[in-house]
């Protein structure tokens, strides 16, 4: 099917759900049940500020709850709709499944702009929205379990954990209500990171598999590669940093509100952070050329292209443009449904959302588990494994009568922390979800690329799930 005009968030979701549904035989009845939201709450409430009662609306979706908890971000952000909040629940569905998350997808969203708006006075307002979602069991240990998104960091879900605690004093569970918290509040080493690390254990996998890259025209590994970052928040920053301070990628490009930043021999991504964190903005920064426009940056000639800001980055009016030969979606819904034909057609390999920004779905799985198991991982078996470290080296010196180098000994005594652990899973999970959909998308004729495969590999899991329960 030709997409003409360019459809919405959620019909793109719909669109590119639908593509993927009709290569599998499920019945109707199933499929619509997947395929369909469960529940949407909006909620309209005042608060006071600046002497006036201001009134904002929220939302919390959940689209399937084949598992529970269900699981999805909560976004602050003045474009939040129903229908964005919809498709990002049903995307949370899918990842969920790809990465073997135990949970249902879900998504929240408040209607605000949080720079309009003091520290003490997005408080209230957060509070607020959490009271109104706890009371219906929305935010919930058991039921769900929101997380950051665009707009939310660990400022806010330290919030909803505490306004949570206060309305829930007995519930020995409540700091699994949510996760990203901070580590100080019950949150777990890594999960800052973890979307955009999970993006470079995406890329490092995507360069494992020789038949994968040829389909992208690509060689070699990811030292040297030439890539565009559309928006340096949490996602894209971590990505970024990772990619070109550990795997020697070359991030030639930086999208962000206010322009774009570019550099042919890369930009030094830590640097540009700051600049950003502290004037507001790329412009000005002095490691590479500005450019007031940053759309067109986006169309340059390079190997990866990393959308990580909003939905809808690449779409009818610019895909055709587009040069990189391989897209992974960082960021939700960045390439629109009719966008992705385009590139598809042009032989774009698109490494798609669900898994490509799982990693931050995937680490908060592991903070819930912490929450409820009340320790953190590796406390009670880090000394004992250096312990028996130490007794193997021991032996292996008396017995050869030689001695091991001290670097040797410190490396391999070390017992893992929890940061350790947590990339140690993530990197196991991402490695674990990509290999599912590589072999999916070589093992059928009819499936060409890997967002249909993806889909395919996770509908058949939330179909299992359903069928297991005897719907
Ligand atoms: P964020 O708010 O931290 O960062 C978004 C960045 O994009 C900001 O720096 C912003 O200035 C920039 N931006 C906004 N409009 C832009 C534009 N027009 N052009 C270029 N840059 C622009 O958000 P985030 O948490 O990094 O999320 C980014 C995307 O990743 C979203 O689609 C989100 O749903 C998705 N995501 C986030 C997580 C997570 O753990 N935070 C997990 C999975 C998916």
């Amino acid at each position: 099917m030709t997409v003409v005009k360019e459809p919405s968030f959620r019909e793109s979701t719909e669109i590119m759900f639908n593509r993927a549904v009709r290569l599998m035989d499920l019945s109707p009845g199933l499929v619509e049940k997947i395929r369909i939201c469960n529940a949407t709450y909006r909620v309209s409430f005042g608060v006071r500020l600046r002497g006036d009662i201001h009134t904002f609306t929220g939302y919390r979706s959940v689209h399937s709850e084949h598992m529970e908890p269900v699981k999805g971000g909560i976004r602050f952000a003045t474009s939040v709709n129903q229908n964005e909040v919809e498709a990002l629940a049903a995307l949370m569905t899918y990842k969920c499944a790809l990465v073997e998350a135990p949970f249902g997808g879900s998504k929240g969203g408040l209607c605000i702009n949080p720079r309009d708006w003091e520290p003490h006075e997005m408080e209230q307002i957060t509070r607020r929205f959490a009271y109104e979602l706890i009371k219906r069991d929305l935010i919930h240990p058991a039921q769900n379990v929101p997380a950051p998104d665009m707009g939310t960091s660990e400022r806010e879900m330290a919030w909803i954990a505490d306004q949570y605690q206060r309305m829930n004093t007995t519930d020995i569970n409540a700091r699994a209500c949510v996760t990203g918290k901070p580590l100080s509040g019950g949150g777990i080493a890594g999960r800052v990171e973890a979307t955009g690390r999970g993006v470079q254990y995406a890329l490092q996998e995507f360069f494992r598999h020789p038949e994968d890259m040829a389909m992208a025209g690509l060689t070699g590994t990811l030292k040297g590669k030439r890539v565009i970052v559309q928006g340096l928040g949490n996602v894209g920053y971590h990505a970024a940093k990772f990619l070109s301070e550990q795997d020697g990628a070359k991030i030639i490009a930086v999208l962000e509100f206010d322009g774009a930043i570019t550099n042919p021999d890369g930009i030094n991504i830590e640097a540009l952070k700051q600049h950003i964190l502290a004037t507001g903005g790329v412009k000005s920064f002095d490691g590479g050329t500005y450019h007031a426009d940053g759309g067109p940056c986006m169309e340059l000639e390079a190997d990866i292209l990393v959308p990580a800001a909003m939905e809808g980055a690449i779409n009818l009016t610019n895909a055709d443009n587009i040069k990189t030969p391989l897209i992974i979606e960082a960021a939700n819904g960045p390439v629109t449904a009719g966008a992705d034909e385009i590139l598809r057609n042009k032989g774009v390999v698109i490494i798609p959302d669900m898994y490509a920004n799982a990693g931050g779905v995937t680490v908060s799985y592991f903070e819930w588990v912490k929450n409820l198991s009340h320790i953190r991982f590796g406390r009670m078996r880090r000394r004992q494994e250096e312990n028996r470290h130490r007794l193997l080296m021991d032996e292996l010196e008396r017995i050869t009568g030689k001695s091991l180098s001290p670097e040797f000994r410190q490396d391999y005594l070390h017992g893992a922390d929890e940061l350790e652990l947590v990339r140690s899973g993530l990197e196991d999970t991402m490695r674990g979800a990509y290999q599912a959909i590589s072999a999916m998308l070589h093992s059928r004729d009819d499936v060409t690329d890997m967002r249909t495969a993806a889909f395919l590999v996770s509908i058949a899991r939330v179909a299992k799930s359903y069928q297991t329960k005897g719907l």
